[in-house]
């Protein structure tokens, strides 16, 4: 064995990322065991954690796989929800709505993307009689009529192929995994970090100590501390990039709302003059934020807006809290690895920061060094982490962008604002060939990008002439019979409560 691996793993923070961290590392090192690396989790008594974090993305379901855990059995602990994608309200203009679901407008067509045949019958019938692209997708379906149940079999007909997240109690979640992480050998340090000790040849962290004197010491810190980078920052000094300029909301008011029918089984966002309003639907509760920017509305008005948004009666005081949107230049430094709020942020629009903690894990697991640290190991996870903040927050400037609403000031700043070159030509691209560039993997891929930018009221002007080479009575026939078939296996499918209350009974 390798006399230089790893013997301790110190996590600092015990929010959402801290435990989505110990647990697969748990999991995989099984500390005590024969890896004989031990994994501690401090997390201070005085300072708490961001609470929010409640609307996820379709990967959730393999890390808690990967993981082993049941689904019924997490859909009851942690209050979950399904998630079909989101409903956009007001963002293209006053009055604006359309769905962006999880999975394709039905199945690629002679290897081209099902929407593009669609965009010729708009093109060649002049679109009156076609009904609308979303008739397509399963899931917006779906989520019209408030029903779910998973896609049934191995594979999936064309009808039944979507794809589904879930909306949980993130502090339920996070007690979830520690629970999970704890059994499986990790320990936990309640305590507050004051002071880090260095190592005078090379600057490597080599422990932290705490206000009552303990002193923890470890060979990997992973820094889970949220916004304030303890390590990531206040030691190593890694650098923000600052991208408030392309998206400029800078604050945020939570506040849970009583539970109301029926349950929507998708996240609501809802754009307002300075901002945007969330509606994420829980089992025993709502969830509900105000994301806005301080520089174009005051907190008092921002509370207003949010309360008189709420569908229910709500269950607490909103909570405030400020962010500056962002990401770390470097997340991991030396042997400190920065996870979740600690590496950046990107306002929760598409629900993506839970997404970025797993993929972060994911990638620690992939590169996991030994105690020589090649600094290949940092590079490479650097670099991927980078491009991923960057193409998810080319998609979230991509909804600001195309509003057409004028409004507010705060609108028309989002208009006018200069975009990233790349994000001009994806835009461009589509709009004139119909086409879309997928400028990361690891981002969000084309159905996603074509809900938007349709959504949003981009129509491409052309479609793919390839197309063509199919007989169009044929393709009228195919999707006629696609949309019946949609139609027919959603209206078979459950309602989403009562899916829930058969499924959380099924242990
Ligand atoms: P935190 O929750 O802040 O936890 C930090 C931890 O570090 C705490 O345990 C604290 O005690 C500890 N700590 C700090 N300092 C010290 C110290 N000196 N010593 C010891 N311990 C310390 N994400 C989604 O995926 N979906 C969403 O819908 C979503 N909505 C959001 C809405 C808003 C308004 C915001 C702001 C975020 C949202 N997020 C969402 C992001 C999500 O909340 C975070 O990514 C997630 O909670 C991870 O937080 P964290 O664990 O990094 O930090």
């Amino acid at each position: 064995m390798n006399d230089k691996r790893i013997r301790k793993i110190v996590i600092v923070g015990g929010g959402t990322a801290g435990w989505m961290a110990a647990a697969p590392l748990a999991q995989k090192l099984r500390p005590g065991g024969q890896s004989g690396c031990e994994i501690v989790l401090i997390e201070s008594p005085d300072i708490g954690t961001i609470g929010v974090g409640e609307a996820t993305l379709p990967t959730i379901r393999y890390y808690n796989l990967a993981l082993g855990l049941e689904g019924a059995d997490f859909v009851k602990k942690t209050q979950a929800t399904f998630k079909l994608g989101i409903e956009f309200r007001d963002w293209g203009h006053l009055g604006n709505r359309f769905f962006h679901g999880f999975g394709d407008f039905g199945p690629a067509i002679d290897n081209r993307p099902a929407y593009m045949h669609w965009l010729r019958l708009l093109r060649t019938q002049g679109g009156g009689a076609l009904p609308p692209y979303e008739d397509w997708s399963t899931a917006t379906v779906m989520a019209r009529q408030n029903r779910f149940t998973p896609p049934q079999g191995e594979q999936p007909s064309a009808a039944n192929a979507y794809s589904f997240a879930y909306h949980f109690d993130a502090g339920l979640y996070a007690a979830y995994l520690r629970d999970y992480a704890m059994q499986r050998g990790a320990s936990r340090v309640e305590g507050t970090v004051v002071d880090v000790e260095l190592r005078s040849t090379n600057g490597f962290v080599t422990s932290v100590k705490l206000a009552d004197g303990r002193r923890i010491e470890g060979d990997l810190f992973i820094d889970c501390s949220g916004f304030r980078g303890l390590l990531i920052e206040g030691v190593m000094q890694a650098g923000y990039d600052d991208w408030s300029d392309l998206l400029p909301c800078n604050s945020a008011l939570a506040v849970p709302s009583e539970r109301v029918g029926p349950l929507t089984p998708y996240t609501r966002s809802t754009a307002k003059a300075s901002g945007w309003q969330w509606r994420i639907p829980l089992q025993h509760r709502t969830g509900n934020g105000h994301v806005y920017c301080s520089g174009y509305t005051s907190d008092e008005d921002a509370q207003r807006v949010l309360l008189e948004g709420l569908d229910s009666k709500a269950l607490a005081e909103p909570r405030q809290l400020r962010f500056t949107t962002g990401r770390r230049r470097k997340s991991w430094v030396k042997n400190v690895v920065a996870l979740g709020l600690a590496a950046g942020f990107l306002e929760p629009l598409e629900s993506t920061s839970i997404q970025l903690i797993m993929d972060g894990v994911g990638r620690l697991i992939q590169n996991f060094p030994d105690r020589d640290f090649h600094p290949t190991h940092a590079a490479e996870f650097n670099r991927k982490v980078l491009s991923q903040y960057e193409s998810i927050r080319d998609f979230i400037v991509m909804h600001y962008k195309l509003t057409r609403r004028t409004d507010s000031a705060f609108w028309r700043y989002c208009a006018a604002m200069p975009i990233p070159e790349r994000l001009q030509h994806q835009i461009e691209l589509f709009r004139h060939t119909g086409r879309v560039a997928v400028l990361d993997p690891e981002g969000f891929l084309e159905p996603s990008l074509v809900s938007i930018m349709m959504g949003l009221g981009v129509t491409p002007e052309r479609y793919d002439p390839m197309v063509d080479l199919i007989d169009e009575v044929a393709l009228k026939t195919h999707f006629a019979r696609l949309r019946a078939a949609i139609a027919q296996t959603v209206q078979s499918m459950p309602d989403h409560a009562q899916y829930i209350a058969r499924h959380a009974q099924a242990e």
